[in-house]
């Protein structure tokens, strides 16, 4: 069996709260701090007792909820999320949650992630008449709980999760439940807090601060909580396996005021410059990063090699992000449009420049030569996580093996090609030494992108 990623192949957010009397305001707050994580279409589901009342639409969150009724969204519990698309999946139809009405009752889901076996699933779930509207694997899943016809249980959502393979987190919401389940490698992050006697779970840390939740601690590796006002109960619906969260977590896609698995991002981030610092030393005059993602690790690196961190590029905060552009025409347009160098800065300098990651060297290649537009002497690119030579099958959009950078060309003529004076990536012991801060081996951490290794097989 081949692994697929499908068109909808996404970072996104997932919230859940249960036994809270403004469940839906707190989940448009909890979605709105984890806008980074998609800024394609978010929504809320909400069960009031009586019903589920959803609200979701394309969009920001602010947009999205700008005309939300929130008198009309009155309940106990909700179910959240967040959305980053591709173009094949950029519509109402795929945005989250989901909601499914049974004669028996409702259930509604949301998920983070990718299921790998979905092809096999689809097939399968077809071939006993089921038809599925869209490509998620929500709608998915959903088909799978409810395959034996009766009402959605602990024991189906576990006999269902058992079925796959792949990287997930899910809320579902039931009538009298809110379910949270994590992948067995929990390789998507997913965090519980709490505000009182009110449940609540989040892919960021960052939502529990401005809900004024507190963390109680992460969702573990194949664990299944089932929440009521009953209590919270956990089961595994997998054998126990050493976490492994995604490393580009903490390089790109969480928020620096984050902790995932009690780790904060920023200061990952921080240790991963000074990593890269002593790993890849040159002489120069200042160290800037490209904005905002990659300021932690230039902060790290100028702190270790003694050289001033300036602010060399600077972001125009008004255009979206550009990896999702469709077109390589476009996303050179859209780095321009979002990047500016500072002359004032970097004119005449010799300047070391940190970027996050290279997917598909873009942006490197474009900041390079805005630097040298700028004035600035000599620039060496260096970048704060190892080269990405493999595609990601767990839920990061992260192209495929033609479009990554270094999965085509060797260390020179990348440098060649950005057009900088010299280019130098960290190292993978590097990147684990800055993120895994315990010697507890069944906390580490994913590097599949950078080594190829997919460690993720069936539970069957
Ligand atoms: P590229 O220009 O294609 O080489 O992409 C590299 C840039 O994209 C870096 O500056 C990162 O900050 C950012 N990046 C890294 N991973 C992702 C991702 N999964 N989605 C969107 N942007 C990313």
């Amino acid at each position: 069996m081949s692994y697929e990623i499908k068109g909808l192949r996404d970072e996104c957010g997932v919230f859940g709260i249960w036994g809270h009397n403004k469940a839906a305001e707190m989940t448009y707050y909890g979605l709105h701090a984890m806008q980074h994580r998609g800024q394609d279409g978010a929504g809320v589901v909400i069960n009031n007792g009586k019903e589920f009342v959803t609200h979701k639409n394309v969009g920001l969150v602010n947009d999205v909820f700008e005309d939300a009724d929130f008198s009309k969204l009155q309940g106990h519990a909700a179910i959240g999320h967040i959305r980053s698309a591709t173009k094949d999946t950029n519509d109402f139809e795929h945005v989250q949650p989901m909601k499914f009405e049974f004669q028996n009752g409702s259930m509604a889901l949301a998920h983070n992630g990718n299921i790998m076996n979905s092809y096999d699933l689809r097939g399968e779930l077809e071939s006993e008449g089921s038809i599925l509207q869209t490509s998620s694997d929500s709608e998915m899943l959903a088909h799978l709980i409810k395959r034996d016809g009766k009402s959605p249980s602990m024991e189906a959502i576990k006999k269902a999760l058992r079925q796959t393979m792949g990287a997930y987190s899910f809320v579902i919401l039931t009538e009298d439940m809110l379910y949270v389940a994590l992948d067995p490698h929990a390789i998507r992050p997913l965090s519980i807090g709490s505000i009182g006697d009110t449940f609540v779970v989040a892919s960021e840390t960052c939502a529990f601060d401005l809900i004024g939740a507190k963390y109680e601690r992460e969702v573990l590796p194949g664990e299944l909580l089932a929440v009521s006002d009953n209590g919270i109960e956990s089961m595994f619906f997998a054998q126990k396996e050493s976490r492994k969260l995604c490393t580009m977590e903490y390089v790109y896609l969480s928020r620096p005021d984050s902790n995932l698995n009690d780790v904060n991002v920023h200061a990952s981030r921080k240790r991963m410059g000074i990593e890269l610092a002593k790993e890849t030393a040159v002489e120069a005059d200042v160290v800037t990063g490209v904005p905002d993602s990659s300021i932690s690790a230039a902060i790290g690196y100028a702190e270790h090699s003694g050289l001033p961190y300036e602010l060399g590029i600077i972001k125009n905060r008004y255009i979206g992000r550009t990896f999702i552009k469709p077109s390589q025409e476009l996303r050179e347009q859209g780095v321009k449009m979002k990047l500016s160098p500072v002359r004032g800065i970097v004119e005449g300098k010799r300047v070391i420049m940190i970027d996050d990651s290279i997917i598909r060297g873009t942006t490197c290649k474009r900041i390079v030569g805005l630097l040298r537009e700028a004035g600035a002497t000599e620039v060496h690119v260096r970048i704060a996580s190892p080269p990405i030579t493999s595609p990601c099958y767990y839920g990061v959009d992260m192209s495929t093996k033609e479009e990554l950078f270094a999965a085509n060309y060797a260390l020179d003529d990348m440098c060649e090609m950005i057009g900088a004076d010299s280019l130098a990536f960290l190292s993978l012991d590097g990147v684990e030494k800055a993120i895994v801060q315990t010697d507890d081996e069944s906390q580490s951490i994913c590097k599949a992108c950078f080594t190829g290794n997919y460690f993720v097989e069936s539970n069957d």
